[in-house]
């Protein structure tokens, strides 16, 4: 596990190189989503910046905010529950392709995986093949993550 600070350093440089920057707010409203292992909607991120840091961000600024971080790659959107991961890799050198993510169903809980391109390749053809096409290249699964289901057994 990477330190949070050493993320936020990386995330910081990497705004430097695309000629943006990081401010203390877009820098708060990350490090929330950093310290979540859940997903947050703009309105549980202003929350916690509001208990955090005594800064009370409207949604428009808060919206603003989410919307560089998106840009820069820095955090991705959940499209079916309209709430907000940081990315798991920031600190990476690679290149990040399409983003895919594991939601608990119980804990809320979310995990940023890799599917692998031929996978994806026949997800796309038996999606065409049935007259539809993936307007999103993002899947969003419904899962249960491992302590839950210990839980529940
Ligand atoms: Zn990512
Ligand atoms: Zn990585
Ligand atoms: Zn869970």
């Amino acid at each position: 596990m990477v330190a949070v600070e050493q993320i936020l350093q990386q995330a910081e440089q990497r705004c430097t190189n695309h000629g943006s920057r990081l401010t203390k707010k877009r820098k708060q409203v990350l490090m929330g989503l950093l310290l979540s292992e859940k997903a947050l909607s703009a309105y549980e991120l202003i929350e916690h910046c509001k208990a955090e840091f005594g800064e009370s961000l409207p949604p428009m600024s808060m919206y603003r905010i989410l919307d560089f971080l998106e840009q820069e790659k820095l955090v991705h959107k959940l499209n079916l529950s309209n709430k907000y991961v940081a990315c798991s890799h920031i600190s990476c050198d690679h290149d990040h392709g399409a983003a895919h993510f594991m939601v608990c169903e119980d804990c809320g809980k979310v995990k940023e995986v890799n599917i692998k391109k031929p996978v994806m390749s026949e997800l796309h053809a038996a999606v065409s093949e049935s007259g539809f096409k993936l307007v999103s290249q993002q899947l969003e699964l419904s899962c249960q993550c491992n302590e839950c289901a210990d839980r529940s057994s």
